[in-house]
C-alpha cells in the first residue's frame, strides 16, 4: 500500500518534468533556475563579436523608451536594441547624441517659453545668461535666477517691498514689482 503511493509520487513527478521540458525545451533543474526576465525571451540572443549569450536588460525601454527590448552581452560588452547591433563605442555615442538633441528641445522650449512673453531677443539672451537689471519684473528675475529660497515681504506707507533671497547671500529688492537693488 506504502509502496504504491510512492509510485504514483514518482510517476506524477516525472510527468511534471517532462511537461516543463517540453515547454521550455530546456531540463527541468535549468528551468526551475532561470529568472522570470529570461523566461520571458525563449530564444537565445548571441552575440555576432563573441558568440556568448546576451543578457536582456530588465525594464530597458523605461530607460530608453525609444526601444522594446534591449540586450547586453556581458562578455564584450555589445549592445543589441531591437534587432540592431552597438559596438560598446557606438552605444555611448548613441546616447550621448540622444542627449545632445534632448538638451538642444530643452533650450529651444525655453527660448520659446521667454518669447511668449513679448521679450526682445536682446532680453531673452540677456536672461539666459542669467543676468538681471534695475527695473526688472518679478517674471524677470525669477526666469533669469529660477525661484527664490525665500521671499521677505514689507508694506509700507509707499507700496510693497520685497527682498527675494537666493542662496550664497544673494538677495535682490523690489519695490511696487520693480527691481531696486542687487546685491550679489
Ligand atoms: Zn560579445
Amino acid at each position: 500500500m506504502k509502496s504504491d503511493k510512492i509510485l504514483i509520487i514518482a510517476a506524477v513527478i516525472g510527468i511534471i518534468i517532462i511537461a516543463v521540458e517540453t515547454t521550455f525545451g530546456l531540463s527541468s533543474c535549468e528551468a526551475l533556475g532561470k529568472d522570470s526576465a529570461e523566461l520571458e525571451y525563449p530564444f537565445e540572443v548571441l552575440c555576432p563579436s563573441c558568440g556568448a549569450k546576451m543578457s536582456p536588460i530588465p525594464m530597458a525601454n523605461r530607460v530608453w523608451p525609444e526601444f522594446k527590448e534591449v540586450f547586453i552581452c556581458i562578455t564584450c560588452g555589445k549592445y543589441k536594441a531591437d534587432g540592431v547591433f552597438y559596438t560598446r563605442d557606438e552605444w555611448d555615442a548613441w546616447i550621448e547624441d540622444r542627449q545632445g538633441k534632448r538638451n538642444e528641445k530643452i533650450a529651444t522650449l525655453r527660448i520659446e517659453k521667454l518669447k511668449s512673453y513679448g521679450w526682445t531677443d536682446k532680453r531673452v539672451k540677456r536672461i539666459l545668461d542669467g543676468y538681471i537689471y534695475i527695473g526688472d519684473t518679478p517674471e524677470i528675475v525669477r526666469e533669469a535666477w529660477g525661484e527664490p529660497e525665500d521671499i521677505n515681504c514689507t508694506i509700507t506707507a509707499y507700496g510693497t517691498r520685497e527682498q527675494w533671497v537666493y542662496d550664497l547671500g544673494c538677495y535682490v529688492y523690489f519695490e511696487n514689482g520693480r527691481v531696486t537693488a542687487i546685491q550679489d
